[in-house]
């Protein structure tokens, strides 16, 4: 009955406890206790998400309708609309609670939070909600498909979105599973059977591809732990013969290649370079952590000096760092720039990779900018309080990362590494590695995407041999050890 303990971890800057239990049934459960916290909150992060639609050829948006029915609809305990949503109301006598739920490309989840003191509650009403639901879905599915073309509506030109563009455009186009939109369109949401509904709900959501999150200020009581148990329990119960495929990894082509989106809202040029490493094993390690943190915030700290400081060019000049929807990690820098000015920052940004960055690290101030980063390790400002970090650890897990950060080997790392070793992986990308840049522009698109090819930067770029691709590991092992 009481799950197996697998892993514990106390993050001291966090002051938070983390276990990861697994049950006989194979259910897995993240356990955060977070010193000083008066609030409980818990959730359930199955991998159910958009993905995994075409493999069932059930229309998109199926994943997110599955959602829409579990938690936005009445179940076998809150029988009606009145009740639940007067389930959350809180009196003299109980806690308020707070419940929703949603649904991305690879995970729907289904959490809330409340008072400590409201924590069984909040432990039963995720259990009714997979209590028996099959036969809701033909019950409720054409007043939520109302429910949600209204939602589709809102915003039908989301595929002209800059920010979705520049996920495609950076992550090669590939796989259209992934980039999707997840509440599908108006056609496929009016494409939806129930049929297909449950037979989407009965293949995703199982127990082997369930994990449950709970964070608490104290250890659980033995009520809470009765109550997370038989939520597991039910969770256990779940269960399928159905084979999915996670998605893998795209490989990034390391072609230069530009991409100009008209921005009509804009009236800079806005400009990013960025590399994109295959971040093949998901998975947190704390050196590759440390390096290519300190490595971007190299990049862009000098960047902001020169470009804004020394030369007035910018505004604004900083770091990318961010995993895209594909699970490439990309590396670079932005700026946005006065289309007057831009073929003067293009050769000021030719010299900071050039020249500027190398004379930076070997200048006192550099050594003192270093010094000061380390210094930020070792006096930690108060982290901000993530009420569901316990699910964000969930979902990790479902898609087998290492459970839980390692802030003290990232200390250990970040205290050990070098100006040279850091140089010595921005100098391998600047003579090696061709990026994608991406423009976003106002005015004359193709002018000013010419403008750049005659660059010198350009030009540079041009002349770099395309390498294989490289891992995210293989990069950072070329320049510090890596376990
Ligand atoms: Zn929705």
């Amino acid at each position: 009955m009481k799950p197996k303990l697998i892993q514990k971890y106390y993050d001291a800057n966090q002051k938070e406890l983390l276990k990861l239990y697994e049950y006989p049934s194979g259910v897995r459960l993240v356990h955060c206790t977070r010193t000083g916290s008066i609030e409980m909150s818990a959730g359930i992060a199955f991998k159910a998400g958009s993905f995994y639609e075409k493999q069932l050829a059930v229309p998109d948006g199926t994943a997110h309708m599955v959602e829409h029915v579990i938690a936005g609809t009445p179940n076998r305990v809150l029988k009606t609309f009145a009740e639940l949503s007067m389930f959350e109301y809180g009196s003299k006598r109980r806690a308020w609670a707070s419940t929703n739920a949603s649904t991305g490309n690879l995970v729907a989840k289904y959490y809330g939070y409340t008072n400590a003191k409201g924590s069984l509650r909040l432990l039963n009403y995720l259990k009714w909600e997979f209590e028996k639901r099959e036969h809701d879905f033909a019950k409720q599915i054409e007043r939520e498909r109302g429910v949600i073309l209204s939602e589709f509506k809102r915003n039908p030109e989301f595929d002209k979105d800059p920010g979705y563009q520049s996920d495609k455009f950076l992550t090669d186009n590939l796989s259209p599973d992934r980039t999707k939109r997840v509440i599908g369109n108006e056609e496929s949401i009016n494409a939806i059977t129930a049929e297909d509904l449950i037979k989407f709900y009965q293949a995703t959501y199982t127990k082997n591809r369930a994990v449950i999150g709970v964070q608490t200020g104290v250890a659980l009581s033995k009520d809470e732990w009765k109550a997370v148990n038989e939520l597991a329990n039910r969770i256990g119960e779940m269960d399928s013969s159905v084979k999915l495929a996670d998605p893998t990894d795209p490989t990034p082509s390391y072609k230069l290649e530009m991409f100009t989106y008209h921005d009509d809202l804009k009236n800079d040029v806005y400009l990013a370079i960025t590399y994109g490493l295959k971040d093949l094993e998901m998975g947190y390690s704390p050196e590759l952590h440390a390096y290519t943190n300190l490595l971007c915030r190299l990049v862009g700290y000098v960047a902001y000096k020169q470009l804004r400081e020394e030369k007035a060019l910018v505004y604004n000049a900083t770091y990318i760092r961010q995993r895209t929807v594909l699970d490439l990690l990309h590396l670079g820098m932005r700026t946005g720039v006065d289309p007057k000015k831009l073929p003067e920052t293009l050769d000021a940004i030719y010299d900071l990779f050039d020249k500027d960055i190398k004379a930076f690290i070997e200048s006192e101030r550099g050594a003192r900018w270093l010094l000061n980063f380390i210094s930020g390790e070792i006096y930690p400002s108060q982290p901000e309080h993530s009420r569901y970090s316990c699910l964000d650890d969930a979902t990790n897990i479902l898609f087998g990362e290492k459970p839980f950060g390692d802030i003290k080997g990232y200390r250990k790392i970040i205290r050990s590494l070098s100006l040279a070793q850091l140089y010595a992986g921005i100098e391998y990308i600047w003579q090696n590695l061709p990026p994608r840049l991406w423009l976003q522009v106002n005015a004359q698109p193709e002018e000013t995407a010419e403008l750049i090819k005659n660059s010198k930067l350009y030009k540079h770029f041009e002349k770099q041999k395309a390498k294989p691709f490289e891992t995210y590991r293989e990069f950072v092992a070329k320049f510090i050890a890596v376990e």
